[in-house]
């Protein structure tokens, strides 16, 4: 790693906010690469995941967090401990909000878990471009619930890449000097096989929507590189045998489908061409094991 100029400014920015509001959208567009996978559905982000975005002054580390809901089971307790965790461990939060609607229970649940920590925090009105006619009553909702507190509310979409030079430079202020943490041109912290599973879980998550999502996990089980082809195996991890059903299809009409859409999005991660062969395997009850959320990539 080089050492940083002089004046060099560096840190953690935790971007936070209910499910859906669009902060892996907002992680990829600063950082100019999907890394995080994005859906309609919620509770598509599980793991903490970093994104790194280094400029000629700055090196801003994202830290994408799973949206804070009430937890049911193992995974689901994990994922909001590590959301947590990701609060106390920043120098900046961003927290994001879904301007296209008025602010809700769960903008003021953040609101408390912020009263306690001491770093600057930027309100991020996202979702401009979908902005309704009531936008001024929407917009007070916001500025009523921060009323007590003067951080600066930045306006953008996550979508168009609208107001994100005005929200990077807005963050950079408020970060101190620091060196390189992580080569210049690093744009994540996980390793590409933890991205290509996540790929994957998006195009499972887009094709399959509420039926199977939730009890899915992807194992990278090997990668072969030639020169000319990358070719990956992966298994899909189930709960119970129906849903593996589900996912393999008529004639094998929705594992085709899956398999095609995530091959896509590999190929544009690594930039190469790419053979994918996918698998489905029944591992019932997953979710409540330990060992086997770490085997599958979740920090317990
Ligand atoms: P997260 O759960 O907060 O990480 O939200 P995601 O990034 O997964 O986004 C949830 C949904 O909102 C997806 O369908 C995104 O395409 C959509 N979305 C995110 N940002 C914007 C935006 O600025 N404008 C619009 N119209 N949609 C957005
Ligand atoms: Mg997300």
């Amino acid at each position: 790693i080089p050492t940083a100029p002089e004046g060099f400014k560096s840190g953690f920015v935790g971007i936070i906010g209910r499910p859906n509001v669009g902060k892996s959208t907002l992680m990829n567009q600063l950082i100019g690469q999907k890394i995080a996978i994005t859906s309609p559905v919620s509770q598509t982000t599980r793991n903490r995941l970093q994104g790194i975005l280094t400029t000629e002054q700055a090196q801003i580390i994202f830290v994408d967090t799973p949206g804070i809901h009430k937890p049911h089971h193992t995974l689901g307790k994990i994922i909001v401990k590590n959301a947590k965790m990701a609060i106390n461990s920043v120098d900046v939060i961003l927290f994001v909000v879904d301007s296209s609607v008025k602010s809700g229970g769960g903008d003021r649940y953040i609101i408390d878990l912020l009263k306690t920590i001491n770093q600057p925090v930027i309100l991020g009105l996202n979702k401009q471009d979908q902005q309704s006619e009531d936008y001024q009553q929407i917009d007070e909702s916001y500025t009523n619930l921060i009323e007590s507190y003067h951080w600066p509310i930045i306006k953008f979409s996550a979508l168009t890449g609208n107001g994100l030079e005005t929200l990077q430079n807005t963050l950079i202020e408020k970060l101190d000097p620091g060196p390189y943490y992580y080569p210049p041109d690093l744009i994540t912290d996980q390793p590409e096989r933890f991205i290509m599973g996540e790929l994957i879980r998006e195009q499972i998550l887009r094709l399959t929507r509420q039926e199977v999502p939730h009890s899915v996990a992807i194992t990278i089980e090997k990668i072969e590189e030639t020169p000319k082809i990358t070719r990956v195996f992966a298994a899909i991890n189930v709960e119970r045998s129906s849903q593996k059903g589900i996912l393999i299809g008529q004639k094998g009409s929705m594992l085709k489908a899956i398999g095609t859409a995530a091959r896509e999005q590999i190929q544009k991660l690594i930039a190469g061409e790419v053979y994918l062969k996918l698998f489905v395997k029944v591992e019932s009850q997953w979710r409540q094991s330990n060992l086997r959320l770490a085997e599958f990539g979740y920090r317990v």
